[in-house]
C-alpha cells in the first residue's frame, strides 16, 4: 500500500478537496483506496457524507490506541473507497499524544498488518499545522502530495514545511519522498495566478505537477452535497483536472510495497 499525505501547514489551500478527489479518482481507477481524516475539522468526512453521528470510532481512537484499524473503517458511497474519520476529539491529540509512548510513530504503527493487503494506496488528510498530526501522517507516509494555492503568499511557509520534511527523513523516515507540488485554486482570467504558477515552476522545477486545478465553485459546491465533485459533476473543469493529476500522480508513483 502506498501512503500519500496531502500536508501544507496553510489552511484554506486545497488539502482536503485535492484529498477527496484525488481518493476518488485512483478507486474509480481500480485502486482500492483508504482517506485517513486526520484534520479535527473533519472536513474530508463532511464531504464524503459521513455525518457526525456516523463517526462512532475514528482517527483519534487510532492513534491514542483505543481501537484497532478495521474498526475505525467506514465504506463511503463511492465503490472501492473507504474512510477513517475525524471528530473534533483529535483536536486534542496535540496534546494527549505527547504522554504517550512512540507518539510520533502512531499513525505508522496503527496501518501495519492488515492494511497492505486490503488497500492499495491511502491518503491522508493533514491538518493546517505541522505538529503532531501532521509529524505522525509524514513518517507513515512514503510520499507528500503538497497543495499549493496559487496566490501571491504561496511560496510563504513552504520552506517551513520543507525543512519539516527534510527533518523527518534524516531521523524517522529516510524513504520519504515529495510526490508533487499541486496548484490549487488557478484562476485563468487572473495574471496575478499565472505569474505565480511561473514564479512557483522556477523556484521548485519538476516537482510541481503540470496538471494545475482551476477555481471552480462546483468543486466547493460538492462538499454540502456529502459527494466528492467528481461525482456531483464529472464534467465540470475541476473535476477533470482531478482526474488528470490523478494519472499524473500514477505515473509518478514509487513502486508498491509489497505486503509483509
Ligand atoms: P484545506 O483543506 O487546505 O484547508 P480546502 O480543500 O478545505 O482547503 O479548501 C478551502 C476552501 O476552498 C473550501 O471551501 C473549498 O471548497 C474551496 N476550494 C478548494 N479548492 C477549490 C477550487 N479549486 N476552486 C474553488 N474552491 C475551492
Ligand atoms: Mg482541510
Amino acid at each position: 500500500m502506498i501512503r500519500i499525505a496531502v500536508a501544507n501547514q496553510k489552511g484554506g489551500v486545497g488539502k482536503t478537496t485535492t484529498a477527496i478527489n484525488l481518493a476518488t479518482a485512483l478507486a474509480a481507477t481500480g485502486s482500492r483506496t483508504l482517506l485517513i481524516d486526520l484534520d479535527p475539522q473533519g472536513n474530508a468526512s463532511t464531504g464524503l457524507g459521513i455525518g457526525h453521528a456516523e463517526r462512532g470510532v475514528s482517527s483519534y481512537e487510532l492513534l491514542t490506541g483505543q481501537c484497532a484499524l478495521q474498526d475505525a473503517v467506514i465504506p463511503t458511497k463511492v465503490p472501492r473507497l473507504d474512510l477513517i474519520p475525524a471528530t473534533v476529539d483529535l483536536s486534542g491529540a496535540e496534546i494527549e499524544l505527547i504522554e504517550l509512548q512512540e507518539r510520533t510513530h502512531r499513525l505508522d504503527k496503527a496501518l501495519e498488518g492488515m492494511a497492505d493487503a486490503r488497500w492499495d494506496v491511502c491518503l491522508i488528510d493533514c491538518p493546517p499545522s505541522l505538529g503532531l498530526l501532521t509529524m505522525n501522517a509524514l513518517i507513515a507516509a512514503n510520499s507528500i502530495l503538497v497543495p499549493l494555492q496559487a496566490e501571491f503568499f504561496a511560496l510563504e511557509g513552504l520552506s517551513q514545511l520543507l525543512q519539516t520534511i527534510e527533518r523527518v527523513r534524516a531521523r524517522f523516515n529516510p524513504e520519504l519522498s515529495i510526490l508533487g507540488v499541486a496548484l490549487t485554486m488557478y484562476d485563468r482570467r487572473n495574471n496575478l495566478s499565472a505569474q505565480v504558477a511561473e514564479d512557483v515552476r522556477a523556484c521548485l522545477g519538476n516537482v510541481v505537477f503540470d496538471t494545475v486545478i482551476p477555481r471552480n465553485v462546483r468543486l466547493s459546491e460538492a462538499p454540502s452535497h456529502g459527494i466528492p465533485a467528481l461525482i456531483y459533476d464529472h464534467r465540470c473543469p475541476g473535476s477533470e483536472a482531478y482526474m488528470a493529476l490523478a494519472r499524473e500522480l500514477i505515473r509518478r508513483l514509487p513502486r508498491k510495497k509489497k505486503a509483509a
